[in-house]
């Protein structure tokens, strides 16, 4: 990716809260009011009175790819953002995580089912959740328990054919990689 494509992918997908640092305005350490200015070669909130500096990082996210019979697994979510929208099976790292350790617990708590991972799949840059920029890291795996059941914040879950998705898919990321899936596995 060269730097113009990746000018044209975040003002094409930049949300407010990309620059305005999460609307913090004061100190989480000393409470002093925070000030915006060059800190470490970029524009970052920090604390005049304790030197807190705030580094706005994407959040780290991990998820599965299920085939079966040639679909792919895929959840509709039950809350926002993207409410009643599908995405592939996926969720924030936690901090004690590997990510791999997030993909087979959030395929558990979507979906019931039991996965062993088998392979990278890639990494994606979500840049359209309101809530944080995410890196998504997606995982081949294989099913080996459990049974199908939508949970935690899914209200569905099921196997969508490569030719017949959902038309509302939640995040960029996850239709990017529908779409590398299919470039990479499906066109000859
Ligand atoms: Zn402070």
């Amino acid at each position: 990716m060269n730097d113009d494509d990746l000018k044209y992918l975040i003002s094409g997908k930049e949300f407010k809260s990309f620059n305005d640092y999460n609307g913090y305005q004061w100190c989480p350490r000393c409470r002093a009011k925070l000030e915006i200015g060059e800190m470490d070669e970029s524009i970052r909130p920090h604390c005049p009175a304790c030197g807190f500096i705030y580094y706005q990082n994407p959040a780290p996210a991990a998820g599965a790819i299920i085939i079966r019979d040639n679909k792919i697994l895929m959840v509709e979510r039950s809350i926002s953002p993207g409410k009643g929208d599908w995405c592939i099976p996926a969720g924030f790292t936690e901090w004690n995580e590997h990510p791999q350790q997030t993909a087979v617990r959030e395929l558990k708590e979507e979906t019931g089912l039991e996965i062993s991972i088998t392979s990278m799949f890639d990494v994606f840059m979500g840049m359209d959740d309101p809530r944080t920029h995410a890196v998504l890291i997606l995982y081949h795996a294989d099913v080996t328990g459990g049974e199908l059941i939508a949970g935690d914040d899914a209200s569905d879950a099921r196997y969508f054919s490569f030719d017949n998705l959902p038309s509302n898919i939640a995040f960029q990321a996850h239709r990017d990689a529908l779409a590398l899936y299919r470039k990479r596995f499906l066109e000859t």
